[in-house]
């Protein structure tokens, strides 16, 4: 006898159920439908990638002098200044980490598409640290709108580019597509 665990509350149920035991939500594994939407996402996460990089995310007005810089701008301008671990932090966290999450959920919709089993550990390991880390990828935002709200000087401004906007739509974009994928697929197309 095989059983499948409920999404929502976590119930063990019966292969046979369509329906959840416990909360009545439905049990079945959709995983045409899941990787689908999460595809979709992805899609959408990969066109916001470009304006969040090539935009400025920051606009400077200082006496009457407008300045804005891009997110790679910010990180030169930040080594150069000799902020080395800001430089690198902003690096990493706008820069490294959504460009290697797009590449590893795109790794990981391929492969449950084409039930490719090998390496399966590796999978959900990295399906994991996809989840945790979609929060902290707004730093990023965080940092503007901080900024935003902080600096109230008389001659200077600054307002968020289109670029800071681009980027938090690509990292919710990112999370939505994490989301949809129903990880009960890799149990499902792998076991042994
Ligand atoms: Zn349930």
């Amino acid at each position: 006898m095989s059983y499948i665990r409920c999404n929502f509350c976590g119930a063990t149920n019966l292969r046979s159920r369509k329906r959840c035991r416990r909360c009545g939500m439905g049990v079945e594994i959709k995983a045409k439908k899941s990787l689908q939407t999460a595809f979709a996402f992805l899609i959408a996460a990969v066109i916001f990638y470009i304006p969040a990089n090539i935009y400025p995310i920051l606009e400077t007005t200082k006496f009457g002098k407008r300045q804005a810089s891009t997110i790679v701008e910010g990180v030169i301008a930040m080594y150069q200044a000799g902020d080395y671990p800001v430089a690198f932090i902003i690096f990493v966290a706008s820069i490294l980490i959504p460009f290697v999450k797009i590449a590893a959920l795109f790794y990981i919709i391929f492969s449950l598409w084409h039930n490719r089993c090998k390496r399966l550990e590796q999978k959900v390991w990295l399906y994991h640290l996809i989840e945790l880390t979609g929060p902290w990828s707004l730093i990023d935002v965080f940092v503007v709108v901080i900024l935003v709200a902080l600096i109230h000087f008389k001659n200077i401004a600054i307002i968020p580019g289109i670029g800071a906007t681009s980027f938090a739509l690509m990292v919710v974009l990112t999370m939505l597509s994490a989301l949809a994928i129903d990880v009960r697929i890799l149990g499902e197309r792998c076991e042994r």
